[in-house]
C-alpha cells in the first residue's frame, strides 16, 4: 500500500463534490482508523450498488448494467455476451461518500489549529493562523481554489495578514494569479505528515521558505534530466515531450493539448506518450505531470522559478 488513507481521501476530493470512495479502494484501509472516520461522519456508507459499468467494448447500449444475485453471488450481467459477466465481491458493492466539511474538521483537529474551521466559500475553509502569523486556508478541490472572487474573500477574512493556501496542484497560468497577489500556495499532497495515518498537516512545510534551487533541470542537448538532485533516465520521445511541457510553463496558456503533442509524435496517442513520461519518473515524481479533463490538457506542476531549461 503506497498511499495512506488521508492522502487517498484528499486526492479523491480534488475532483469536487460529491467525492466517493469505492469499496475496493477502501478495503486495504479497513481497521480502526477507517471506523473512526465512519464514526466522525467523514465517510458515510451508501446503499449497496445495484448497477455496474458496462463492459469496455460493449454494444448493449445500456448506460449501466444490472447486478443480479445468482446462487448467493453478485454478478454484473452483460446482456449481449455471458462471457463478459463479472462476478463481484462484497467490497465491489460498497461505496462511501466523503463529506468534505467533516474531512476538513478532521484535518484541523489533528493539526491542533484550535477551533472549528470556518467556511469561506464553497470548498474553501479558513483553518487559523500559522506560527509565523499567516492566515491559513484549505481548498479541497481544483474548482474551489479557482472560483471567482476567492482571493477577495480570503483577504477579507485574513484582514492584513499574509495568506497561505493549501490547495491541489494547478497549472502555471492559474498559479500565477496567486503569485501576483502575493499569496503562497502549498500543494495539498505534500503537506500531510508522510509517515502518519493521521490527518495532521506537517506545519514545517507551511513555514519553510519556498525552494530557490531549481527542482528540475533539463539539458536539451545532452538529453539529461536532474530531478530533486538526482539524474533520471528519460527516453528520447518522452524527453521531447518533457521539454515541450516545460516550455509551456512560462506561457499564458501553461499547458499542452493532445493535438499539440500528437502533431510532434506521429502515430502515438498523447495519452501513451504522457504515460511513457510518467513511467520514466520515480513514484513520488509522477504527479509532476498532471492531466486535466474536459477538454483534456497536460501540464507540469512547477512554477517558472522551480525548474531550469538549459541548452
Ligand atoms: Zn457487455
Amino acid at each position: 500500500m503506497t498511499e495512506t488513507l488521508p492522502k487517498l481521501l484528499l486526492r479523491l476530493s480534488e475532483a469536487g463534490d460529491p467525492a466517493m470512495l469505492w469499496g475496493r479502494q477502501a478495503a486495504p484501509h479497513a481497521g480502526r482508523d477507517f471506523e473512526r472516520l465512519l464514526d466522525h461522519g467523514v465517510l458515510v456508507e451508501q446503499a449497496p450498488a445495484t448497477e455496474w459499468d458496462v463492459c469496455p467494448a460493449c454494444d448493449c447500449g445500456l448506460d449501466a448494467r444490472p447486478i443480479h444475485q445468482v446462487n448467493g453471488r453478485h454478478i454484473a450481467v452483460c446482456p449481449t455476451d455471458r462471457r463478459n459477466d463479472v462476478v463481484l465481491g462484497a467490497d465491489d458493492l460498497r461505496s462511501f461518500r466523503i463529506h468534505s466539511s467533516a474531512l476538513v474538521r478532521e484535518i484541523a483537529m489533528a493539526s491542533r489549529f484550535g477551533g472549528e474551521p470556518t467556511p469561506v466559500a464553497a470548498g474553501v475553509w479558513h483553518l487559523g493562523e500559522t506560527s509565523n502569523q499567516r492566515a491559513l486556508f484549505l481548498a479541497l478541490s481544483q474548482d474551489a481554489v479557482l472560483q471567482p472572487g476567492l482571493i477577495g474573500l480570503m483577504r477579507s477574512v485574513a484582514r492584513s495578514s499574509p495568506i497561505t493556501v493549501i490547495a491541489p496542484a494547478m497549472a502555471a497560468d492559474e498559479l500565477a494569479r496567486f503569485v501576483d497577489a502575493a499569496i503562497a500556495i502549498i500543494p495539498i499532497d505534500g503537506c500531510l505528515d508522510g509517515n502518519a495515518v493521521g490527518f495532521a498537516i506537517d506545519l514545517s512545510t507551511l513555514e519553510s521558505a519556498p525552494a530557490l534551487e531549481p527542482h528540475l533541470v533539463i539539458f536539451r542537448q545532452s538529453q539529461r534530466v536532474i530531478l530533486g538532485g538526482n539524474e533520471v533516465h528519460v527516453p528520447q520521445q518522452p524527453f521531447k515531450l518533457l521539454v515541450k511541457l516545460a516550455e509551456a510553463v512560462g506561457t499564458r496558456k501553461g499547458h499542452l493539448t493532445p493535438q499539440e503533442i500528437e502533431a510532434e509524435n506521429s502515430g502515438r496517442s498523447a495519452g501513451d506518450l504522457i504515460r511513457d513520461l510518467r513511467n520514466a519518473l520515480h513514484d513520488d515524481q509522477k504527479t509532476l505531470i498532471r492531466t486535466r479533463q474536459s477538454p483534456t490538457r497536460y501540464f507540469l506542476v512547477l512554477a517558472p522559478g522551480e525548474f531550469d531549461l538549459r541548452p
